[in-house]
């Protein structure tokens, strides 16, 4: 891999900050303490692109190579947790099973409105009361061929974004005989009639980003909403997240990023036995360890992104990312609240948001657990 960013990629970079130092970072503190999602912001993404990440052109979206994608959910993780990780999970979660999977009409049908800013955004529901990491056994939600539609009960939980939707992609037993190739995705528009969607979950963090529980009862839906062959759903899934995982990795190198930036500004100001605290090797060492392990877990995003955008596997490396990346971003956020002494212990400084905001990124789209059981799983394969 080449480790330079390409031109077109650095001005990205560049138009995408700017938009975010603009748009998104002054009203994090907002979004937060209101549990507020930022709306007004998200308006503006669509014609920026930042709606349709992965989805291309003729369907309303940017169509950018997956470093930018994942430059972008850095730059908006830099800004505020909870704003990128509603526009992570719309992109890299909600569009991309239909970009991925879908057909013609489907990608024709659900995209565009969702990538334009106009109109809501785009979901996922995989998690259940009973089923998080473990979907092959745990998902219970059904979904039964009756004529020409679809008929789904069950319940969902902890899914990002219902409530400001359009659609949730949802992951459904479509053979009761269970099994691997037992699940499958079909998209279902919040609107339909039997979709209940609960009140906001009450967060630690990323409160701006809405998360609730979803019950279906009797909802109909056209047949045509199955994305793919009935059976696929788990297979589907897992690409799915493989691409999500990226995203989250780059969310929490802008989040640690924002954290080391605000630490290093408050060390150069705060004084103490005469000298401003960035002078005692004690806090040179944290702000030297956190800048040196944000820059190990952007090469790594970048690297699974770049594995990614060439059609290469890229499965251990997205894993390895995400993991290195969310743990490094409690360590980094951690810190510059350690830096701050007791003002970083205060919602008036934003060190504090980013401590709560990290504290996601190693439990949504396969903890820290689970991340470690892919990596050690390939590396036994690939030695054996
Ligand atoms: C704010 C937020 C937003 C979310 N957004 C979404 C969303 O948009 N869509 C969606 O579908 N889900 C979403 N989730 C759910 C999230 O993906 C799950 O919480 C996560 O996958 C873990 O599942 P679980 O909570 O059921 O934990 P469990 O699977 O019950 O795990 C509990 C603990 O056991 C560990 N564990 C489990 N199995 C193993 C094992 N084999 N070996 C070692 N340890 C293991 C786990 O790592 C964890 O520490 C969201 C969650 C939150 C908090």
């Amino acid at each position: 891999m080449n480790f330079e960013l390409t031109e077109e990629q650095r001005m990205w970079r560049s138009a995408v900050h700017d938009f975010v130092a603009k748009e998104v970072k002054p009203k994090a503190h907002e979004v937060d303490q209101n549990a507020q999602f930022n709306w007004e912001a998200t308006r503006k993404m669509g014609p920026l692109g930042l709606l349709g990440l992965n989805v291309e052109e003729e369907y309303g979206g940017a169509g950018v190579d997956a470093i930018s994608a994942a430059i972008a959910i850095e730059e908006l993780g830099w800004g505020c947790g909870s704003t990128a990780l509603s526009i992570a999970a719309h992109n890299g979660l909600g569009c991309a099973p239909i970009t991925l999977f879908g057909n013609e009409a489907q990608k024709r049908r659900f995209l565009p409105g969702v990538t334009s800013g106009k109109e809501k955004l785009a979901a996922l529901a995989l998690t259940e009361p009973g089923a998080g990491s473990d979907l092959k056994k745990g998902v219970l939600t059904k979904a039964i061929l009756d004529g020409d539609s679809w008929v789904i009960n069950g319940t969902k939980m902890w899914c990002t974004n219902a409530s400001i939707a359009e659609f949730v992609v949802t992951l459904v037993r479509t053979d009761p005989d269970g099994g691997s190739k037992s699940l499958s995705l079909i998209v279902i528009p919040t609107q339909t009639e039997g979709v209940r969607i609960g009140p906001p979950e009450k967060k630690m963090g990323v409160k701006g980003s809405p998360t609730h529980a979803m019950n279906f009862e009797n909802v109909r839906v056209p047949a045509e909403n199955l994305l793919g062959q009935a059976g696929e759903g788990l297979y589907q899934t897992l690409v799915v997240l493989d691409g999500g995982r990226v995203g989250i990795g780059a969310l929490s190198v802008g989040l640690a990023q924002a954290a080391m930036e605000e630490a290093l500004q408050y060390a150069r100001e705060r004084e103490t036995f005469g000298v401003p605290i960035a002078q005692h090797q004690a806090i040179q060492w944290m702000l030297a360890d956190a800048a040196t392990e944000i820059q190990a877990a952007r090469w790594l995003v970048y690297h699974a992104a770049w594995l990614k955008s060439q059609g290469l596997p890229f499965t251990k490396e997205a894993s390895m990312a995400k993991l290195f990346a969310t743990e490094m971003a409690e360590r980094v956020t951690r810190n510059a609240i350690q830096i701050h002494g007791g003002y970083g212990y205060s919602v008036e400084f934003p060190v504090e948001r980013h401590y709560r905001d990290a504290r996601l990124m190693t439990i949504g789209e396969g903890t820290s657990e689970i991340q470690r059981l892919i990596i050690a799983r390939h590396l036994i394969e690939q030695t054996g």
